[in-house]
């Protein structure tokens, strides 16, 4: 898998086949982080192999999650009581480099979570 934009450009092995099922988490921190409604990650096999050209940020002492350092986007987080890693879906380009897929079939939302998160702006039209 490759990510891409920004200053770090890096191979990803994922834990699923593609494409990977995942939630849109509307939590109040993946908004907060993102600035948008909510955020979809995809679980890593390992963490990523370069860290250069990365902003580290711990907003609590749950979660790492590491930005572009010259665009500002979200590209990891990494849960230490899990000991897992995730990238932000909206960083993934390529399922295979020069496979032509160019964020074709790479992530399939299939559930929401925290929607109570957004207090009641969300409700009537969202399905949990
Ligand atoms: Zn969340």
């Amino acid at each position: 898998m490759n990510a891409v934009r920004g200053a770090v450009n890096q191979q990803l092995t994922l834990n699923s086949p593609l494409p990977v099922e995942e939630e849109l988490c509307h939590c109040n921190m993946c908004r907060y982080v993102t600035g948008g409604i909510g955020e979809a990650f995809v679980s890593l096999a390992q963490p990523p192999n370069k860290l250069e050209g990365l902003v580290k940020n711990e907003a609590s002492n749950l979660i790492g999650r590491y930005f572009c350092g010259t665009y500002g986007a979200h590209r990891f987080a990494n849960v230490y009581e899990a000991d897992t890693c995730s990238a932000d879906s909206g960083i993934i380009e390529e399922a295979e480099p020069g496979a032509g897929h160019k964020g074709k079939d790479i992530v399939k939302i299939t559930r929401h979570a925290f929607i109570g998160d957004t207090g009641d702006w969300w409700n009537g039209w969202m399905a949990p």
